[in-house]
């Protein structure tokens, strides 16, 4: 089986450059991210040739959103986009999964492999595994939700509770 295989980066990792973005934007205290704000006002400003572009259903297909590191674009589905501006939760994090492949996976970080029958990529170089791990501590940091049950994460932060409670059952352990 083909599958795309990234840089290594442990959830540690992630969560390091995570405050690190945050705190460049100034929302290291925010308990609630803005995400939409961030990719159509923040984004623009750290990197020059940034584009976010907001693509209608007829086009897109059924991918909800796509990420081109390379050329600095990110594209989501109208849907995605509006829902997202609402609230939704798991719209956000649509969105903040794509944000994370703009950050973590330029062509260079991202080889073809191919794994025997049986074998499995590990997590933490499965990009998917990093965009999700990305998106969800974009979302509801770690270092702010230490003393929050799933709930308030889920209200608070704005996700989903499953993604709440992703988020709360790793948020103690510093290793992976
Ligand atoms: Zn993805």
């Amino acid at each position: 089986m083909n599958c795309n295989k990234a840089a290594p980066m442990s959830r540690k990792q992630i969560r390091r450059l995570i405050r690190y973005i945050k705190k460049q934007a100034g929302l290291e205290n925010e308990l609630y991210f803005p995400i939409i704000p961030f990719v159509e006002n923040v984004l623009p400003l750290m990197f020059e040739d940034y584009q976010f572009e907001v693509v209608p259903i007829e086009e897109m297909g059924k991918k909800h959103g796509e990420t081109f590191p390379n050329s600095n674009t990110i594209k989501i589905r109208e849907d995605i986009y509006l829902r997202a501006v609402k609230g939704e939760g798991r719209d956000r994090m649509t969105i903040a999964h794509e944000v994370g492949h703009f950050f973590l996976h330029e062509k260079d970080s991202i080889s073809l492999c191919r794994l025997a029958p049986g074998e499995k990529l590990k997590p933490f170089e499965d990009p998917e595994w990093q965009a999700n791990a990305f998106g969800g501590e974009l979302l509801a940091s770690s270092y702010l939700i230490r003393n929050l049950s799933k709930n308030e994460v889920m209200n608070k932060c704005g996700v989903t509770f499953e993604a709440a409670s992703i988020q709360v059952d790793h948020c103690m352990d510093e290793i992976f």
